[in-house]
């Protein structure tokens, strides 16, 4: 009796090994009625298969095979997970944090955390001090930290730290010093930062000096520039990305649309400063170009989608922004952009723009498997892209229906 006994339990022990240790025992199967790609294509009944945080396969009226993890996610729509080419990972209102740095990199890592719940899986960080962005990727990479992907400059390059007097060689120098950091883009104010008209801070030999030392690092650079002329300046200059661009003109679009040069807009943070103007300590100047660029930069925008030039999704997102992203979705759409482009621009374009072309910003066997859902179709109503439900990065599930947002959106001081 004994023996069977052990017979018995010898034999479930060897089917137990059996049944958690097939071929694909770890794969994971998403499951939804309708998901829409990179390329704003639309699959049916898809099926997505997920292994060792790639995509195995997504196919439309697919089987899921048996003996998988199944993610049911058919009452929502499936896209590649979103992509923000400009956000400030490491801003808040926290001011005591001026006698305590450490703070900042609690409020970062909160950001992102809060990013990540809100379906943006890479995210590209123009300006931090003290390289909290730097040591954030770093932490997030090593898994200590949940949070977007990142693509981080450290701090900017403004005129008050190299003036037009002081000639190209500092430029060179500043961006070896930022290589030396280990950062991913260099990030340069073209534009004046602190005054009213947006012109130009640099000469073009200056713009030329910076990109051609970043280049040779094989760094992006990437240009906050106002004015046509510090617009112009950056294109010729042989910049990646502008920043901005609120008051570009004809020429300076047809230049950026001929050159290639992607274009970062950002179209509700004006509003966003100006609703909360108190607590950004605005004096009456900063007020005032705020508000005069928001006509002019509406207008370049459409003309920019109209011409055709390379845009892609971007926030700003400075203090209590970070994940509050529907808005800027909902502005662009309004001022003439195709729900199906707003969602191309937010996934495949700056996948391409960040040179991570085929693997992230779609839903094709063998990228990273940065996967959402969100509440809605996005191509009939972009304010879906606010409601998200599930987030996979990496292949690895950080939200899901049954685990809901767990930082409530006032802790980030939002109304
Ligand atoms: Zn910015």
């Amino acid at each position: 009796m004994r023996k069977d006994l052990y017979a018995l339990l010898i034999v479930a022990f060897f089917i137990s090994m059996l049944l958690s240790l097939p071929a694909f025992a770890q794969d994971v199967v998403l499951k939804t009625k309708l998901a829409v790609d990179g390329q704003g294509n639309i699959i049916r009944d898809a099926v997505i298969v997920v292994r060792d945080g790639k995509i195995v396969s997504a196919q439309p009226n697919g089987r899921v095979p048996s003996g998988v993890r199944e993610v049911d996610l058919t009452k929502f729509t499936v896209m590649p997970g979103m992509i923000d080419m400009h956000v400030h990972i490491a801003a808040h209102f926290d001011e005591t944090s001026r006698e305590r740095p450490s703070i900042t990199a609690f409020w970062a890592a909160g950001n992102a955390r809060q990013y990540l719940e809100s379906g943006f899986t890479t995210l590209r960080s123009l300006g931090a001090s003290n390289l909290v962005d730097v040591d954030l990727r770093n932490a997030i990479n090593s898994g200590l930290v949940p949070g977007p992907r990142l693509f981080v400059s450290g701090e900017p390059l403004n005129e008050s730290a190299i003036k037009v007097t002081d000639g190209e060689a500092p430029m060179r120098e500043y961006v070896r010093k930022q290589v030396a950091a280990n950062v991913d883009v260099i990030k340069v104010f073209g534009s004046l930062s602190s005054r009213a008209g947006g012109g130009p801070t640099y000469t073009l030999e200056q713009m030329k000096a910076a990109v051609d030392e970043a280049h040779k690092a094989g760094k992006p650079v990437a240009v906050h520039a106002h004015a046509a002329e510090a617009v112009r300046r950056a294109i010729l200059a042989g910049a990646d990305t502008i920043e901005h661009g609120a008051l570009m003109d004809d020429a300076t679009i047809d230049l950026m649309v001929q050159k290639q040069v992607v274009y970062v807009p950002n179209l509700y943070l004006a509003e966003y400063y100006l609703a909360n103007a108190e607590k950004f300590h605005f004096n009456e100047e900063q007020l005032r170009y705020t508000r005069d660029f928001m006509k002019p930069r509406a207008e370049a925008f459409a003309k920019a989608v109209k011409k055709g030039a390379r845009i892609v999704f971007g926030t700003d997102a400075v203090a209590g922004l970070a994940g509050h992203t529907a808005p800027e979705f909902e502005r662009r759409v309004a001022l003439g952009m195709s729900t199906k482009q707003a969602i191309v621009h937010a996934t495949s374009t700056p996948a391409k723009a960040l040179g991570m072309a085929g693997k992230i910003g779609d839903l094709q066997p063998g990228m990273v498997a940065d996967i959402i859902a969100v509440d809605g179709n996005p191509l009939d109503d972009i304010k879906a892209l606010g409601r998200v439900t599930f987030v996979m990065k990496d292949g690895k599930i950080f939200k899901s229906a049954q685990s809901a947002a767990t930082i409530p959106l006032s802790v980030f001081g939002r109304e």
